[in-house]
């Protein structure tokens, strides 16, 4: 089967005692044994399985490509369940453009249980290589990045990190699997928010894992029931009723970011564009390699104090001003002060994260009159 037809239906059939087509939301906590521990399925306990869940799981594993697929309560739960897997002492080492909630849960409640973290430029192969050189047991990849849009080269990055000892994963968050498959090119591990792309209508956070190796996929499993965060059958339900236009939709966001960056890019107030679509990208190659196309999010600062950047971000009207993004809805947000705040400024610097930078998340909305908002805000600003 192709992407579509997959989106539409892996890991759902029709409902055995009536045919509806949709799968039902099985909202229960327990199921009836017929006798003490004689379990259908390994349906005993929702904790455990649920089965509008065990239909997201394998949709979400077929879109990636892989053998399993493990829902979590939020894209930062699935992180969680994959570093409890390491061991006090474990050496991890990260990309230096993350999500900010993933810096957060690394620095603030994994490194004090005594793992290390070692940054590193990953579109520096030099210097991933070097980072790379004393034995590692994780390396965990962003591609592209929030919000700079960096571009790894994950083949090349998953083949060093592999030569280190680590298990590779990647957040496929921005790409979605439409876009991108990580496990394709070497990663062991995909990582979504599928709250953004995969959700797709800002109704709903939940998280995923998705990897081929039986063994790892087992410990997670574990790591799932015993921690607990899962995902009521309600939100997966919505997220499998969001999956079902993924490729839809990103042709839509796709098309729509790369004429919105080239707006900007000959805009008089714009300084800088950020967007793997335009040729003077330094990611653009690579993206062009490994990415079917360039996405639906873009970054960029304008000319003047980061007061005017700001004010611009509360300007816009058919852009929402809010935190999130991959929803079918365009949003503006201002990284700094908002997504990004749990980073030090310095450290936010360090990493080419302007004070003035402004994040575009583009719907899915008639592009002319996404062009038209942003230039009655640059009037308005
Ligand atoms: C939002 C996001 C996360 C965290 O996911 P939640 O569903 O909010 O927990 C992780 N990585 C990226 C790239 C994100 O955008």
């Amino acid at each position: 089967m192709r992407f579509g037809t997959k989106a539409i239906h892996a890991g759902q059939r029709p409902d055995p005692t009536t045919g509806a087509i949709m799968t039902p939301i099985y909202c229960t906590s327990t199921y009836v044994q017929e006798y003490p521990a004689v379990v259908k399925d390994g349906y005993d306990y929702s904790r455990g399985k649920n089965p509008t869940r065990t239909a997201l799981q394998d949709n979400l594993a077929a879109l990636e490509g892989g053998r399993h697929g493990l829902a979590f309560s939020s894209g930062l739960a699935s992180i969680h369940a994959l570093l409890s897997t390491l061991s006090p002492g474990d050496r991890v080492v990260c990309g230096n453009d993350l999500y900010g909630g993933t810096f957060r849960l690394f620095r603030r409640v994994f490194a004090p249980y005594g793992l290390s973290f070692d940054i590193v430029d990953t579109t520096d192969l030099a210097a991933t290589e070097r980072a790379l050189s004393t034995p590692c047991r994780l390396l965990w990849l962003e591609t592209p990045t929030n919000p700079m849009l960096r571009v790894t080269d994950l083949a090349a990055v998953a083949a060093l990190g592999h030569r280190a000892g680590a298990i590779v994963a990647c957040d496929n968050t921005f790409a979605s699997p439409f876009l991108q498959q990580p496990l394709a090119l070497g990663c062991d591990v995909v990582m979504h928010s599928v709250t953004k792309y995969l959700g797709g209508h800002s109704d709903v956070v939940l998280g995923a894992l998705v990897l081929n190796d039986d063994a790892l996929a087992e410990r997670l499993a574990f790591l799932q029931l015993a921690i607990g965060a899962v995902p009521g059958p309600m939100d997966c339900f919505l997220v499998l009723r969001g999956t079902k236009t993924l490729h839809i939709r990103m042709e839509r966001h796709c098309s729509n970011a790369r004429a919105v960056a080239q707006h900007l890019v000959k805009h008089p107030r714009v300084a800088r564009v950020f967007y793997p679509g335009l040729p003077e990208h330094p990611g653009h190659a690579v993206a062009k390699k490994q990415m079917r196309d360039f996405g639906g999010m873009l970054s960029f600062v304008l000319k003047g104090s980061v007061e005017d950047g700001m004010r611009f971000t509360s300007k816009t009207r058919v852009f929402s001003l809010a935190e999130s993004l991959g929803g079918v809805e365009s949003l503006i947000e201002h990284p700094p002060s908002m997504t990004h705040a749990s980073i030090p400024a310095e450290q936010r610097r360090a990493a080419g994260l302007e004070d003035g930078l402004i994040r575009l998340s583009v719907g899915v909305e008639d592009i002319e009159d996404l062009i038209e908002d942003l230039d009655q805000a640059f009037k308005a600003t």
